[in-house]
């Protein structure tokens, strides 16, 4: 039967947020209770996180056609009630912008974000900016992958909007500050059709690439670049697990070491684990 995903109760979920799919990148498990009803509470470090996050959203005037296209892309955002058992938001008065996902073209749920925290007219097209915050003078590898596929959803959720308005994405990037405010590093990921990667990385090889610099090459190419096909078949990978659970990957093990509350308590890889 057509459907995203069920959760441990066996209801349907028809909701999910870009930020729970980017969640997986971290670990499976996480994701998977985050996506069917868990929620941890915020921490302070979460309440500085937002409260910067929401400084710097309005700090930038922006140019006429940037406020313009701001109206456009507010007009698309929409309430959604989450329902019973999903992750959408649980307060209807939050507007998010939404996007379906298919299957056999059919409808079987929607991916919710609130956007992106600010953009950018070039000449080329949109960029958009995520601002990630931390405590730490340096960014911690393992929660790179998490903040890289999450813009790259949120792109793909506003991709068929800006469209609508006229514009292509042409890169996202992702700026980590102190939580001073202090820049420490920028990662940019560019929008790049699939035609190109394939040329790309065929001219890769044709110049020789060993295997191992090849693959080197190619995560690295992965991780600046995206695709909207990507970014779909990626979201449709993590379904497929929070559809069969048994599937989900176990996480490095450090990671379980530094887990705490709710998550871990109802952790079902610590439970199989332990079996
Ligand atoms: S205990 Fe480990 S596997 Fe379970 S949620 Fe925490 S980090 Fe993930």
């Amino acid at each position: 039967m057509l459907k995203l995903f069920r959760d441990r109760d066996g209801c349907e979920i028809k909701l999910i947020r870009a930020s729970t799919l980017a969640l997986y990148w971290y670990c499976a498990s996480k994701a998977y209770q985050q996506a069917t009803g868990t929620e941890s509470p915020p921490t302070e470090a979460t309440k500085i996180g937002t409260r910067i996050h929401n400084a710097i959203s309005v700090a930038r005037p922006l140019t006429n056609a940037e406020r313009e296209l701001e109206s456009v892309l507010k007009s698309y955002m929409i309430k959604v009630d989450a329902g019973k058992g999903s992750t959408g938001l649980s307060d209807t008065e939050n507007m998010v912008y939404m996007r379906p996902i298919t299957r056999n073209g059919k409808i079987v749920g929607n991916v919710v974000s609130h956007g992106v925290d600010d953009f950018r007219i070039q000449e080329d097209g949109v960029v958009l900016t995520e601002y990630k915050t931390t405590n730490t003078k340096q960014i911690d590898y393992y929660k790179i992958s998490t903040a890289l596929f999450q813009v790259k959803v949120y792109a793909w959720i506003l991709e068929p909007f800006l469209k609508t308005a006229g514009y292509n994405i042409k890169k996202c990037e992702i700026i980590y500050l102190k939580r001073n405010g202090e820049f420490i590093q920028q990662f940019d990921i560019y929008n790049l059709p699939v035609n190109q990667f394939n040329i790309l990385t065929g001219c890769m090889r044709q110049a020789g690439f060993s295997e191992e610099h090849y693959n080197n090459s190619l995560a690295l190419l992965r991780n600046n670049t995206f695709t909207l096909e990507n970014v779909e078949s990626d979201i449709e990978r993590i379904l497929q697990q929070f559809n069969d659970p048994s599937k989900l990957i176990a996480p490095a093990k450090f990671k379980c070491y530094i887990c705490k509350g709710v998550f871990k308590e109802q952790c079902p890889l610590q439970r199989n684990s332990k079996n």
